[in-house]
């Protein structure tokens, strides 16, 4: 049986951008109460997110830009990053125990000691370039995780897989053009960043899929594009961006997923990291506003990932 590690650290519960905002700590609340009430955290080794080091961190962003975001950070109330996005006196920790966790993962999952991870951390990374925080992202986890196990570990092929329903416009800004890595990605065209239909690399495969369409165009890319892109990559590892807001009940998009569909994607990428990563997968939480439903797919995705649910 695989191994899958869980990873969290109590600061991303106390990152919170407003009443209202879509990307609340009940994420993270819902998400581990459905695990628990499903016995599948009982299943997974758990672990706490160290905070990323400023080195790790400069793998993947400005030395200015991170300094920005150093002295934005309150000692109370709000700092407006952009539009979407703000940091309160708790957000600067939780962005580096977010990113902390990736750089955990990736020495975990190449050490053996587990097959893969699944990361629930906020904020979200994907949005965040490598000089820009936005779209509730200040530092780009799964980048920063990529660049360790380049840097740290010497993998020379990762594949990187984002299904959110948003393009994730920061990990490409900040990996297109590396020959060491491939991105493949779905998101719903015509939506925030408002990019992504033309791909900044050749190691970028980008699929819009149209608004009002449900989880067989995803299938169908899956299959027909992203599985025969990696299986030419040969990845030595797979890194998820897992963004559960192309769900049906998730109303921040016009996606009709559903957690079977969630289960089918995670269990296909499962097989394509047998076929050439010894199953090594890192998976990193992204989008996902619909509480109930975010909980559910998530529940799908990491039941795959620990071989306790086929798909
Ligand atoms: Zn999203």
């Amino acid at each position: 049986m695989p191994i899958t590690a869980y990873i969290t650290h109590p600061s991303c519960l106390k990152h919170e951008m407003g009443a209202d905002h879509p990307e609340c700590p009940a994420r993270l609340d819902a998400i581990n109460d459905y695990l628990l009430s499903q016995g599948l955290l009982g299943m997974m080794p758990t672990y706490e997110a160290p905070a990323v080091t400023h080195e790790q961190l400069l793998r993947a962003h400005g030395a200015h830009y991170v300094a920005h975001i150093e002295t934005l950070s309150p000692h109370e109330g709000y700092a407006q990053v952009d539009p979407d996005t703000r940091m309160n006196p708790y957000t600067l920790t939780a962005a580096r125990h977010a990113a902390g966790a990736a750089v955990l993962a990736t020495d975990l999952v190449m050490a053996g000691e587990v097959t893969s991870a699944f990361c629930a951390v906020r904020p979200p990374g994907h949005h965040a370039e490598r000089d820009a925080a936005m779209g509730f992202c200040f530092f780009n986890n799964v980048a920063v995780g990529i660049r360790h196990a380049q840097r740290q570990h010497g993998v020379t092929r990762i594949a990187l897989v984002d299904f959110d329903v948003h393009h994730g416009n920061g990990s490409e800004d900040i990996l297109a053009g590396d020959d060491g890595v491939l991105m493949v990605s779905t998101f719903q065209q015509s939506l925030y960043p408002y990019q992504g239909d033309i791909p900044k690399g050749t190691n970028m495969l980008n699929v819009p899929l149209a608004p009002r369409t449900y989880g067989d165009a995803m299938r169908k890319v899956v299959i027909e594009q992203w599985l025969p892109a990696i299986d030419r990559f040969r990845p030595e590892l797979i890194y998820i961006s897992a963004g559960f807001d192309a769900h049906r009940d998730d109303d921040m998009a016009n996606l009709g997923w559903v957690e079977a569909d969630y289960a089918w994607l995670t269990a296909r990428l499962v097989e394509v990291a047998e076929r050439h990563a010894q199953g090594r997968i890192i998976s990193m939480l992204e989008g996902g506003y619909a509480l109930h439903a975010l909980a559910r797919s998530v529940g799908a995705h990491v039941g795959v990932l620990l071989g306790a649910v086929d798909a």
